[in-house]
């Protein structure tokens, strides 16, 4: 066995890591690179042939874990994707949106291309392949083991990250020996809404462990959500709208929940909640039909009867003419949309009309990659360019990150420290550098055997050392160098090839 890491590895977004058993190739995520990811990395080939991958085993259905399938599926990948009813359902709406979004995006591009006399580029894939990709799906319920192939079973544990989202175990054998491998995908945050916490597993004798706040301790969830209540009472006083850029998928659920306990009891009076995004509103409807994921308060409040994710004055926008009139509302509103990080979607408006005013706050709730919208914005920039137009930061900002679906460092440890026996190594991805470093020190100074893999890195259980062959460090290398190169320039393309051959 060996596991090759890709995407996720050395930084957040892009998740991928490719298992080999025996003559089988297996595909642990397949996500989107996003942000500055995207630019240093590209999304359009992969370092492997779509065609040679037998399976994916999904974690989740966030797209910097799922939204590469489509393009797998492009370039010839016609095996099932295994994952849980959750991930196989929320999918299904998730990965079309991220197709349109792909040719709405290129359909601009190209208009400005063709203006400057350049050829026309293809999105990375349509809604239209994202939807055919979507019959390789089966879903499975969580706990149950599942032989996928001679040698080779999963079973998928509640992460508590997001509706359907697992923790994965598998039992590979190779030569009537047993090894377990314990893929953590994202784990969620300790008592948020609506989820259960993280299954804790009994054992492992590897791990590939998330890390995304390796380095940082959350506030407490219940402070943030009476801030927010705050900031709410605070922004109408002073005239404004309170924005936030949601993810569309899981933060907003949770965000509607949160809000649906003040207003049925009182505690919020007479506001108008709008969700602003088309993704957002079907999502809904699926957490609605898998109400057996709740935890055990949500649970109590559907079993009265009551619909968490429903109250008086809540608005589901669809048409963009509805999401228009939001922008002549200048108080009063609370504003939920996405894209969760900024970068597209019709956030990109809502911040546009309520950026530059001063009585207005913006929320982050989620995690804002590096080089995103989101992340100037947070980090203070004075202005932004929204649609080509340079719009002032006047709005109070704030950042919530206690109601991140991220385990924080603590939750991590907890997690790792409750394996009855400790792991033989624990393979470190899905995090910045700053953070992965620091969480290392701590499992360092605990006594556990950890390494920080990073895209490249072939890992051989039982040798126990990680590997980086020399022909990738070469590629990469290549690969680096050829970044600023346009893409149609092919001559000096062919040219660099040769000359670093
Ligand atoms: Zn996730
Ligand atoms: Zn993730």
């Amino acid at each position: 066995m060996k596991i090759e890491f890709y995407g996720a590895a050395g930084c957040v977004t892009g998740s991928s890591h490719l298992l080999k058993i025996k003559d089988k190739k297996i595909l642990l995520d397949c996500g989107l690179y996003q942000g500055k990811d995207e630019k240093e990395r590209g999304n359009d080939t992969f370092n492997f042939n779509p065609k040679d991958i037998d399976y994916v085993i999904l974690s989740h259905a966030h797209i910097d874990h799922s939204g590469r399938i489509p393009l797998l599926y492009k370039q010839g990948f016609k095996g099932n994707i295994i994952c849980t009813e959750g991930t196989k359902e929320l999918c299904s709406i998730m990965l079309e949106d991220s197709g349109h979004i792909q040719e709405m995006e290129i359909e601009w591009l190209n208009r400005k291309r063709m203006r400057m006399g350049q050829p026309l580029i293809e999105p990375l894939y349509t809604a239209k392949i994202a939807q055919l990709s979507s019959y390789l799906f089966q879903g499975y319920p969580y706990n149950q083991w599942i032989e996928i192939f001679d040698g080779f079973k999963v079973r998928f544990r509640d992460a508590g990250h997001l509706l359907g989202s697992s923790i994965v175990e598998m039992i590979i054998t190779e030569d009537e020996k047993e090894t377990k491998l314990v893929f953590s995908g994202d784990l969620g945050n300790k008592g948020i809404p609506i989820l259960n916490d993280p299954t804790f597993i009994d054992d492992a004798d590897y791990l590939i462990m998330e890390t995304t706040y390796g380095n940082k301790l959350h506030e407490n969830i219940s402070n943030n959500l009476k801030e927010l209540v705050n900031i709410i009472k605070s922004t109408f006083k002073k005239g404004g709208n309170v924005v936030i850029p949601s993810f569309a998928v899981g933060r907003t659920q949770e965000v509607l929940y949160a809000l649906n306990k003040y207003i049925e009891s009182d505690i919020l009076k007479n506001i108008k909640v709008f969700v602003d995004s088309p993704l957002a509103s079907e999502t809904t409807t699926i957490y609605n039909k898998f109400t057996k994921y709740y935890d055990k308060e949500a649970t109590t409040l559907v079993e009265s009867g009551d619909n968490p994710l429903e109250f008086d004055g809540l608005t589901f926008t669809k048409s963009p003419e509805e999401s228009l009139k939001i922008n002549k509302i200048k108080s009063g509103a609370i504003i939920i949309s996405a894209s969760g990080m900024c970068e597209a979607g019709r956030i990109k408006h809502h911040l546009k009309h309520n950026l530059w005013r001063k009585e207005s706050s913006i929320v982050f709730v989620g995690y804002q990659a590096e080089g995103t919208l989101g992340r100037a914005i947070l980090n203070g920039v004075k202005k932004v360019k929204i649609f080509g137009e340079e719009i002032a930061v006047n709005a109070t900002i704030y950042n919530l990150q206690g109601l991140s679906g991220h385990a924080d460092r603590e939750g991590l440890i907890t997690w790792l420290d409750s394996f009855k026996n400790k792991p033989k190594a624990v393979l470190l991805v899905h995090g910045e550098e700053e953070s992965q470093n620091s969480f290392k020190e701590l499992l360092d100074n605990k006594g556990y055997n950890s390494f920080i893999m990073k895209s490249g890195d072939t890992f051989i259980p039982g040798s126990e050392v990680k590997e980086r062959s020399e022909v990738k460090e070469k590629i990469m290398a290549l690969l680096d160098s050829l970044k600023d190169i346009d893409k149609m320039d092919k001559d000096l393309l062919l040219a660099k090839i040769k000359e670093s051959i």
